[in-house]
């Protein structure tokens, strides 16, 4: 039985299987032979394809970098392709005949197993992670089940080691970065802190200056020191915003409030000065921004205050200043309030728009001197909105004017009053002889001799006699012995700080009910939340100024008056 190709008289080539049966007499001699040919050439050619796609396969398999196992539908290892040898260099002996199950780590033999038979039920590739190896050098693969026919399974693992090595390196630089990035605002953030104490007793004692007898000279003076002490202040407290921003630090805080209104009140700061440079400032609503919202008005303002002001002060004589208001629903309760401040003043060259807002950015132009600023306004203003989940969009033609737009996310009010935050309350300059019209018995605990001076000077100027305790447990102390009205409390003190001083003071029944009210200059929200937890009332921020001061005093005496 033997296969040969022969050629046809024709020319063409046919394969033939030949079968021959020699025939022999019985003495054993050859007498003739039999033979039957067949042309097998349409099965023979099929029958290469199939080697050649066989090998093909191998071949294939063969250069996978990938590791491929079959097993049965138990999980017994029926065959492995191992692309590399040293792929699997933390896994020693052989695996065929194995379970796959005992071949893994034990940690990961339950999530193994789940996704095997995951795939075996739903014939959908299942993935999973696995790490061999200790905890010196491990390897990762990405394996993905998958049933191979009605018996079988397969699996294909990459080894996804270095990726996990490039991602981790990743994770690690970003943190990092963060970290680092972090420090830096933190550090900013202690830094203004650290300028605001004495800035305290500084503008402290200017308000009590302002309040002798000066001579016009003197007056000039002092008007000059107090500016320029205003002015700092302000830039530290936009340093300070835009690191606590940075710090992620920052904490929304909603109250309802009607933006069209906040709006007119923040414009109207603008009047004045408007009118001075002979810039016409005008505003417009759509009707549904006089319904209540909810939001962080306080922040919506400190924005609308900044570009509002940066219009007016970069628009000159007969130029315009218009702002727009508009509300867009997105849904159901959920709205964008859109701002539109659109100004006839210098512009702003293309180039240099993408920047506006870095922190400390200024135009460089010739004239950019002349107008006073930090360049924080703009950079605070896009974190601001955009941790409302809105955007800032500035565009500007050189000479021609600006347009800056910003939306925020507000929800629609649910309660029925507005609940402002603190505004509106009328500035009284002179607070001589306060202390007969609201009387109060005022404790305060300050241990810092600085500012022990400059309270004591402030609450003299107001006419008020105190008590002082130069400690939270010499606090706890006086309160005990004595009934008060109001305490003042310095937040940092030793032996017991403001904050445990307050907490002692609230056990104290009848004469525990006095008005607490911190004094510190730490400046996070989180700081101000943790006095109220304490049990203070009220929270004074230093630099603490005269007429803040004053009024919280007031506030607190009326509210006694009126129990
Ligand atoms: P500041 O006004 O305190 O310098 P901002 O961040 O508010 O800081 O503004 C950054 C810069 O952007 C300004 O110094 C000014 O050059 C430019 N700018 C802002 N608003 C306008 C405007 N309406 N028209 C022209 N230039 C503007």
């Amino acid at each position: 039985d033997l296969e040969y190709d022969f050629k046809k008289p024709d020319g063409s080539n046919v394969r033939l299987r030949v079968f021959e049966k020699l025939v022999y007499d019985e003495l054993g001699r050859f007498n003739g032979g039999l033979g039957i040919c067949t042309d097998i050439t349409a099965q023979f050619e099929s029958k290469q394809e199939l080697i050649e796609s066989e090998e093909r396969l191998q071949n294939l398999i063969g250069n996978i970098p990938d590791i491929i196992f079959t097993y049965s539908n138990d999980g017994v290892v029926l065959d492995a392709h191992i692309g590399d040898q040293k792929f699997l260099k933390n896994v020693s002996g052989s695996f065929l005949g194995q379970s796959l199950f005992d071949l893994v780590p034990a940690q990961q033999k339950e999530q193994t197993q789940f996704s095997f038979n995951l795939a075996r039920k739903t014939e959908q590739i299942q993935t999973v992670d696995l790490s061999i190896g200790d905890r010196y050098e491990s390897q990762y693969f990405e394996v993905r089940f998958f049933p191979l026919d009605a018996n079988h399974m397969m699996s294909i693992a990459k080894d996804i080691t270095s990726q996990r090595i490039w991602e981790k390196g990743l994770v690690e630089a970003m943190n990092s970065a963060d970290q680092a990035s972090r420090a830096k605002s933190e550090f900013l953030a202690n830094m203004s802190h650290e300028i605001r104490t004495p800035m305290n007793g500084l503008l402290g004692i200017i308000d009590l200056l302002d309040q002798t007898q000066l001579d016009s000279e003197q007056q000039q003076y002092l008007e000059i020191i107090k500016n320029s002490g205003n002015s700092l202040l302000s830039i530290i407290k936009d340093i300070l915003d835009y690191s606590k921003i940075e710090a992620g630090k920052i904490e929304l805080n909603t109250h309802v409030f009607c933006p069209a209104d906040e709006l007119n009140k923040q414009v109207q700061i603008f009047y004045g000065l408007a009118q001075k440079k002979g810039v016409i400032l005008e505003t417009s609503f759509d009707p549904r921004t006089q319904e209540l919202m909810e939001g962080d008005v306080e922040k919506i303002n400190q924005v609308i205050l900044n570009l509002v002001g940066n219009a007016v002060k970069f628009t000159s004589k007969d130029g315009i200043v218009a702002v727009r208001l508009e509300m867009e629903t997105i849904s159901g309760d959920i709205n964008f309030l859109r701002c539109t401040i659109r100004d006839s003043g210098i512009g702003i060259p293309a180039e240099e728009i993408p920047r506006l807002t870095d922190p400390f950015y200024q135009v460089e132009s010739s004239s950019s001197r002349s107008y006073q600023g930090s360049g924080l306004g703009l950079a605070i203003a896009k974190k601001v909105v955009e941790l409302m989940g809105g955007e800032l969009t500035i565009s500007s033609e050189l000479g021609k004017g600006s347009v800056f737009k910003f939306s925020v996310i507000l929800k629609k009010a649910t309660e029925k009053d507005p609940i402002l935050p603190s505004s509106e309350k009328h500035i009284r300059t002179s607070w001589n002889g306060m202390s007969t019209e609201f009387p109060a018995r005022i404790l305060l605990a300050e241990d810092n001799d600085l500012n022990l001076q400059l309270m004591t000077l402030m609450l003299g100027q107001l006419g008020y006699e105190f008590e002082l305790a130069r400690n939270g447990q010499e606090a706890v102390e006086h309160v005990r012995r004595q009934e008060f009205d109001i305490i003042l409390m310095d937040v940092q003190m030793p032996v017991l700080n403001g904050l445990q001083a307050a907490i002692e003071i609230r056990k104290l029944g009848k004469k525990g009910e006095v008005f607490i009210i911190g004094l510190s200059a730490n400046v996070f929200d989180e700081d101000h939340k943790k006095a109220l937890d304490a049990g203070m009332d009220s929270y004074l921020n230093k630099p603490i100024r005269l007429n803040t001061l004053a009024e919280k005093i007031r506030d607190y005496s009326l509210k006694l008056s009126s129990k």
